[in-house]
């Protein structure tokens, strides 16, 4: 898959753009030196880019929590509606950029996606909230993968992100293609199992619904079989999910491995299940199987090569 296919927003402070209130960046090592190479970032700035300067008067959110005011913090002025203008403009420009998800500076009154801190007219820290372009992008982008670069720094976090970009990059490609039902089932198939290591259960709605797909209009099907896909996806791939899936997989070999082989694969599903050895270990294991017995099945499941090895997502325990 090509870098350039992967786009991603991303708040501009994180890449180390010297554009935050005080002149500072917030620069996050990991996303522009280790994921940068994967993909290619759309940098914005929401108050720079609505016209504020830099340095300028720090500003926080101020009232109802789900339909908050951004003011400046020490002379009162109200830079809402200055915003909000900015952001219809800016998210038709980001809809022709085709993202695949977007990471938020987190806790800014601005790019936070959750857990902003909502002040009352007296100035108490009051409520949780979101930050004014953040709820703009995620009500304007329902299902777009979105995170912030402080929940990244968890692995599972990370990875559930980072896996999610991956299938809407593919999803596009898929919709791009002309997205035939023939294709849909492709699609449905390579991402199987994928989809039972976050949620046995959405597993099963997308199989019935991909089963009855005739029944439906090829436009309704797509939104449907999106949502729910995304929906399962945001659950987080646990250790008992993944083991689930390592042993229905090693079922296609009953009949290839030894009994050697099957003890050792055994041990080694049992380790990564006691947290012992990270999930990467197993997995290596069953893609040599799969190599070896040529298990056509197998062979194009998402679930044994999800996204590069080079960002080692699987490696902690
Ligand atoms: S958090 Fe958003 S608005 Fe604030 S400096 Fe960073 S990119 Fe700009």
């Amino acid at each position: 898959m090509a870098v350039e296919n992967i786009r991603i927003g991303i708040s501009s402070c994180l890449l180390g753009e010297k554009v935050r209130f005080d002149g500072g960046h917030k620069l996050d090592h990991y996303l522009k030196e280790t994921l940068g190479p994967f993909v290619e970032w759309v940098p914005a700035c929401t108050e720079v880019e609505c016209g504020l300067p830099v340095p300028r008067e720090a500003m926080h959110l101020v009232g109802d929590p789900e339909s908050p005011l951004l003011l400046t913090v020490r002379t009162g002025k109200d830079q809402t509606e200055r915003m909000l203008r900015w952001a219809e403009r800016k998210l038709k420009e980001l809809e022709r950029l085709d993202l695949c998800g977007f990471v938020f500076k987190s806790r800014s009154p601005s790019s936070g996606m959750k857990g902003v801190r909502v002040y009352s007219p007296e100035g108490m820290p009051r409520y949780r909230g979101v930050g004014i372009f953040a709820r703009a992008f995620m009500e304007y982008f329902p299902l777009l993968p979105v995170e912030d670069e402080g929940r990244l720094s968890d692995p599972g976090l990370r990875e559930n992100f980072i896996e999610r970009v991956f299938v809407f990059r593919r999803w596009k490609d898929f919709i791009h293609k002309g997205g035939t039902i023939k294709d849909l089932i492709s699609f449905h198939t390579n991402h199987k199992l994928l989809v039972l290591s976050h949620s046995p259960r959405h597993y099963r709605t997308l199989g019935t619904l991909v089963a009855t797909a005739k029944e439906f209009k090829p436009a309704l099907l797509y939104t449907e079989y999106l949502s729910i896909l995304i929906e399962g996806l945001r659950m987080i791939a646990t250790t008992k999910k993944n083991t689930n899936v390592l042993q229905h997989i090693m079922g296609y070999f009953k009949n290839q491995l030894t009994q050697d082989e099957k003890k050792e694969l055994m041990e080694v599903i049992g380790d990564y299940h006691k947290g012992l050895i990270p999930l990467i270990v197993p997995i290596v294991l069953l893609r040599h199987y799969v190599r070896k017995y040529d298990e056509p099945y197998l062979k194009r499941q998402h679930y044994l090569n999800p996204h590069p090895a080079e960002l080692m997502l699987r490696n902690h325990v």
